[in-house]
């Protein structure tokens, strides 16, 4: 890990700071309600978008809402990842800070982590819970922010948290004159593969498990329809259901951004008929219908980080850059991006430990980027095992009909 900076010009904040939150998607709506009700902070929050139109269904880790550290730990595969990175008394000020989040969001975030829900649902009832809190009111401004309207903002002493998601906006301007504008000067960047996601709805309950999703893919000996447990959901009436298909490059390139079911049964008939055989198998066995059309989008999965998540290196020695006066901080996709869906989750639990920072009006700054720097690299580690298990495991089983090929992704020691 990086040293600690050697920070020389802000020793902690001033009395009182102003935050600016670039990117209002749902981690910069969940670091301004964190933060708005804070008394010595005032909170400006900036959005390009003027409404929330992404009606993706989304699920929240119950680690969100965890009381004890047991709860915090539940899901198997998380656990021992979560007891290998974090210190006990790391686990446990995380959980103390949980129990001082305003009972208003506290109730908002138990709803999300019970089940699915649209993404611009979160979006618009973190932003009305914003808006509602009249006593401690948040400056909002409806713009693109460029880099250069963001260090024009900043005066010294400003905290400047960075949401505006996976391309964000000043990831590569926290490494001082490092010239680089393809992207790699502050991104380590994995491409895991190319994917379909598929989503659709299906009027009958569907249980999707490991046994499943071989059986179901019996005759489907190159692409392979692979629904996610933790994103199949039925609400008492309909199955949620979203898979994604592994494909090559050139399929890749070759698609459109977003199309539907009939436009892959024309243009990629061998990738439709491994889904379209999947969903005959669960209509078979549970005699429902799908309804509507499918939704399917092609995404690449990649896993990366920020390999810094704060403007330490600028507060490093003297300048007279904005940056060396004023902290930055990059949170959710921003910082750290997964491949399979958990980002919302670890954006919120990052959001949350800054808040917990930034609560300590006598922390120096300096403590306050090196700590934040730590945890964004320890949830890192903790996201790497786990993606790195869920990319291996789907190797494994796309092969399980051809011995040959599983032995040779087979790494016993
Ligand atoms: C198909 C799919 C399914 C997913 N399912 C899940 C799931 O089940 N669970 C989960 O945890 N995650 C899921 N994710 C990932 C999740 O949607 C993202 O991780 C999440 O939206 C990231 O939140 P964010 O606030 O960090 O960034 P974003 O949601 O990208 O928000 C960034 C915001 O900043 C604004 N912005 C950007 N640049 C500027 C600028 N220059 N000026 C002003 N505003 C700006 C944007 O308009 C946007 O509102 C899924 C993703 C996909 C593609």
């Amino acid at each position: 890990m990086s040293p600690r900076s050697d920070f020389t010009t802000l020793e902690t904040l001033p009395a009182r700071a102003r935050v600016h939150v670039l990117g209002a998607g749902p981690v910069g709506l969940m670091v301004t309600a964190l933060l708005q009700s804070m008394d010595h902070l005032s909170v400006r929050l900036y959005e390009k978008r003027r409404e929330y139109t992404r009606t993706r269904m989304v699920r929240l880790a119950s680690y969100l809402v965890a009381e004890s550290v047991e709860s915090y730990r539940a899901d198997h595969f998380d656990a021992e990842n979560i007891e290998a990175v974090f210190d006990p008394r790391e686990l446990d000020e995380s959980l103390a800070f949980r129990r001082s989040i305003p009972s208003d969001l506290m109730a908002r975030l138990r709803e999300w982590a019970l089940g699915f829900c649209p993404l611009n649902q979160i979006e618009h009832s973190l932003s009305d819970l914003i808006d509602a809190r009249t006593s401690s009111p948040v400056y909002r401004s409806a713009a693109v922010v460029t880099t250069e309207d963001a260090i024009a903002m900043l005066e010294p002493g400003d905290i400047l948290v960075d949401c505006t998601g996976s391309r964000s906006l000043l990831r590569d301007q926290l490494v001082p004159g490092s010239g680089q504008t393809d992207g790699s000067a502050n991104t380590l960047n994995m491409r895991f593969e190319y994917a379909l996601v598929i989503t659709f709805l299906y009027g009958q309950n569907y249980a999707c498990n490991e046994f499943c999703k071989y059986y179901k893919n019996r005759e489907n000996l190159h692409y392979k329809f692979i629904p996610m447990v933790h994103r199949t959901h039925y609400d008492g009436s309909i199955s949620h259901v979203t898979g994604i298909v592994n494909i090559s490059t050139e399929d890749y390139e070759a698609m459109p951004t977003r199309f539907d079911g009939q436009w892959l049964r024309d243009n990629f008939p061998d990738v439709a008929r491994s889904m379209d055989r999947f969903i005959d198998e669960i209509k078979q066995e549970t005699h429902g219908e799908i309804l509507g059309d499918l939704e399917i989008i092609r995404i690449p999965l990649n896993l990366y980080r920020a390999r810094n998540a704060t403007s330490r290196q600028w507060l490093a020695g003297p300048s007279d850059h904005p940056f060396a006066n004023s902290p930055v901080f990059l949170a959710g996709d921003s910082a750290i991006g997964s491949p399979y869906f958990q980002s919302i989750s670890l954006g919120f639990e990052c959001a949350m430990f800054l808040a917990g920072l930034i609560a300590q009006r006598d922390l120096p700054l300096r403590d306050m980027l090196d700590r934040y720097e730590q945890h964004i690299y320890k949830q890192w580690l903790r996201v790497y095992m786990q993606s790195k298990m869920i990319k291996h495991n789907k190797d494994l089983f796309e092969s399980l009909d051809d011995p040959l090929a599983l032995l040779e992704k087979l790494h016993i020691y």
